[in-house]
């Protein structure tokens, strides 16, 4: 039988090959397509808290601020620690949505299937792990070129045979989709203490790599059709972090790139959810099907 649904399907059909018009057509939010190629340059560490008048000797960060759009208080999940705040930006879903709940998380061996080791399963339900904004990128457009560099091993359960092209080599391919995670500050952080000399001089270093790979976009001839974004999984205080408080769950929200405004300070609620779906929208693809955040519209030209 064919059943409402199956007979809204046949209407559309029926109205896109008689009409020229589809009886459907998908909402497209602010920013669809604008953009060849996305990165997304991952901060360890880097609280927002810790951003705020500290751009004045970043000057690749700073361009975020004069070409595009920012916050220093996008938020991220509880707990305020790497794996769960990773996963939400690799997957646009929270850790109750991820199954990601700490550090400890590992994928589980199938025994039961689809059941972590000590958690509840995500809600895409298939696989090991969830569904990253790779796999939902290559689901509807297997062209799609990803590449993914991190430096802190955990991550690496994210990054899935078949679906990441290129793990630790990026730009000599011009991937459409890249994930670039620095360690340093979050290392200096522990080490030094969060806004210590020594965190800051981290901070200057992952400014000057951000430089030197913004030039080698730039050498690549992509740098215009490119969105940026930088964020952090948490921030910290003293040596550590993992509470429910302002240095520890404000983090950056900076984009720049094609139809991004310039000099826009972002006012709207910002999570670390957002930005897999923002980067999917981007490139002209629609958030993964279980993505919870939401495309961060305010950012674009109107
Ligand atoms: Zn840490």
């Amino acid at each position: 039988m064919l059943g409402l649904r199956g007979a809204l399907v046949v209407f559309a059909v029926y109205q896109c090959v008689f009409s020229g018009v589809c009886a459907f057509p998908r909402v497209q939010s602010s920013g669809f397509g604008s953009a060849k190629h996305v990165i997304i340059f991952g901060c360890d560490g880097f609280g927002g808290m810790y951003l705020e008048n500290a751009t004045s000797f970043l000057p690749n960060v700073n361009k975020f601020y004069t070409d595009g759009a920012h916050t220093t208080r996008a938020r991220d999940q509880m707990p305020s620690v790497s794996a769960p705040n990773w996963a939400t930006i690799i997957t646009g879903m929270g850790p109750e949505e991820s199954g990601v709940p700490d550090n400890d998380w590992v994928p589980p061996d199938d025994n039961p299937p689809n059941v972590t080791v000590h958690a509840l399963p995500p809600i895409s339900g298939k696989g090991k792990i969830p569904e990253t904004m790779w796999r939902a990128a290559k689901s509807q457009d297997s062209s799609v070129v990803v590449a993914v560099t991190e430096s802190w091993d955990w991550i690496y359960y994210l990054v899935e045979d078949g679906i990441v092209d290129y793990n630790f080599r990026c730009m000599e391919h011009k991937p459409d989709l890249m994930f670039i995670h620095f360690l340093s500050i979050d290392e200096a952080g522990h080490a030094y203490s969060w806004g210590s000399p020594q965190y800051y001089d981290a901070v200057k270093s992952v400014d000057g790599y951000i430089g030197e790979i913004m030039t080698a976009f730039h050498t690549a001839g992509i740098y215009n059709d490119t969105l940026f974004i930088l964020t952090a999984d948490h921030g910290g205080y003293g040596f550590g972090h993992g509470q429910f408080d302002e240095v520890c769950m404000y983090i950056p929200a900076l984009f720049m790139g094609p139809q991004v405004k310039k000099g826009y300070q972002i006012s709207g609620y910002t999570t670390d959810k957002d930005f897999a779906p923002t980067a999917l929208n981007a490139l002209g693809l629609h958030p993964g099907e279980y993505m919870v955040g939401k495309v961060v519209e305010e950012i674009y030209e109107t």
